[in-house]
């Protein structure tokens, strides 16, 4: 490979805009590929193959082993959650933010803690765009307001790392990063390149990603709604409570929510190729990373709750909950694993399987309940797993489901 171009062309970008963010040219501008529903880098006139975009890119090559140990001094202690100090169950004290928030409310909370403590200048964070409010914006926030409108998952591609020149380019300032497992990784992987970038970021907060639904997720919702696509004034992909509903304003005014959207499995449909062969579901390389809370035991959660795992920094945190800011309990990793259990194992035990690229697969991914099934039996009853026969369940599977869900599809949209 000699430049990003043969990473687009391989189908291995991932869209995170590192590259973009580093190239001391300033030549390659990420743009939205319509058909795809997705983002990619592309380079302008003036390249002198310094091969930065190449060194810096997540979607070409990570090195987990090397960056574990420029980043916690040690390998993995885990191969399926990383390396970890602390795990919790927790969430913002503010009940207002923690209902209005993903989740717990707690990424957005520690921003604000950061900032009021001048630990930071600013936070690179994402809102959807004023001007079009179908597209995300990164941005560095550099107020308590700023961070507080940038509150919530966006569920749709965004090329966050484009901001990293921003923040090279600032003067004497801090700031804190948030990311998505491939994000993180190309923001490792930049510091690793440039000690001016590592010096300036004190905190790396990773969201826990299963995948990044392609625009055409949205489209799709859109249309289930009945809702053209120029008549959205504003999109808030989940909110009001946990789960949490999406939540559209049309530029009438009227207000549309769609609370069964996390039990559509409308996704499935839509994960970029690149989300395939993801092997990082829990933001390995961040200093901590923030997931639902995805247990039986709180499946009748209303307002919201994090499941935290710490691996650097932990203080921060402890910090936060003396001073009444955070409510926080320990967990066992164990429980991370189990609240995450579907999307780790297919994360981890068939990235191999699915390197290998068998058909129907990329047409259309297959739900895994099935398989999860499986798997789930095995483990409770401390069986070895039987690879093999989960991989034949899940190809069948995927015949059939692809067949399914193209004809789902075709109805609905
Ligand atoms: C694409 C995607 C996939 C996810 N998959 C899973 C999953 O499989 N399992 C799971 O348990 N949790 C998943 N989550 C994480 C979960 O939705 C929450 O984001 C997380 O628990 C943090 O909640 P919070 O209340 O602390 O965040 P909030 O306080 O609401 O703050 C969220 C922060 O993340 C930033 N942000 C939002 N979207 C993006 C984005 N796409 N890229 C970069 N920054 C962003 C916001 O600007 C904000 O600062 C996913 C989130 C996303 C965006
Ligand atoms: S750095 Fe990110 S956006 Fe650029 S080519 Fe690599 S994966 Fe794609
Ligand atoms: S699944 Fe992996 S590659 Fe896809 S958006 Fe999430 S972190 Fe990035």
């Amino acid at each position: 490979m000699n430049n990003i171009i043969d990473v687009v062309k391989e189908g291995l970008c991932t869209g995170c805009g590192t590259c973009a963010g580093l190239c001391p040219q300033d030549i390659i501008k990420m743009e939205i590929n319509h058909e795809k529903g997705l983002y990619f880098p592309k380079l302008g006139e003036g390249c002198n193959e310094c091969g930065i975009c190449l060194e810096v890119c997540p979607g070409y090559e990570v090195d987990f082993i090397r960056l574990n140990k420029e980043i916690f001094g040690k390998e993995a202690e885990s191969i399926l959650i990383g390396h970890y100090e602390n795990c919790y169950l927790g969430y913002s004290c503010d009940q207002d933010l923690r209902f209005a928030a993903t989740s717990g409310g707690m990424i957005t909370q520690i921003l604000l803690y950061l900032l009021e403590e001048k630990m930071i200048d600013g936070a690179l964070v994402v809102r959807m765009s004023d001007e079009n409010p179908l597209e995300p914006e990164p941005f560095i926030a550099r107020t308590k307001e700023d961070i507080i409108n940038a509150k919530g998952s966006k569920y749709c591609p965004v090329p966050t790392n484009i901001k990293l020149k921003e923040i090279i380019e600032s003067e004497d300032e801090k700031f804190a990063v948030v990311g998505l497992p491939c994000q993180i990784q190309g923001l490792r992987k930049a510091e690793s390149l440039h000690k001016k970038l590592k010096n300036k970021i004190v905190l790396s907060l990773g969201i826990v990603c299963n995948h990044t639904p392609s625009f055409k997720a949205t489209e799709f919702l859109l249309g289930k709604l009945g809702i053209e696509k120029e008549d959205v004034k504003s999109i808030i992909y989940r909110g009001e409570g946990w789960p949490g509903s999406l939540k559209v304003q049309t530029k009438n005014d009227d207000v549309l929510l769609q609370p069964e959207y996390w039990g559509t499995g409308f996704g499935q449909l839509f994960i970029p190729d690149r989300c395939h062969y993801c092997c990082d579901h829990m933001a390995e390389l961040a200093d901590m990373s923030f997931a639902d809370p995805w247990l039986p035991e709180y499946s009748d959660e209303k307002i919201g709750q994090n499941i935290i795992l710490s691996r650097k920094k932990d203080y921060i945190l402890n910090e936060m909950e003396k001073k009444k800011i955070l409510k926080l309990k320990k967990i066992n990793p164990d429980k991370i694993i189990q609240s995450q259990i579907n999307n780790i194992y297919y994360k981890k035990k068939l990235i191999k399987f699915k390197i290998n690229k068998l058909p129907f697969y990329n047409t259309y991914l297959p739900k895994k309940d099935s398989i999860d099934i499986l798997i789930n039996i095995f483990k409770l009853n401390n069986i070895k797993l039987p690879w093999n026969i989960i991989k034949l369940h899940f190809y069948l599977y995927s015949i059939l489901l692809s067949l399914k869900a193209k004809r789902d599809f075709l109805k609905k949209y």
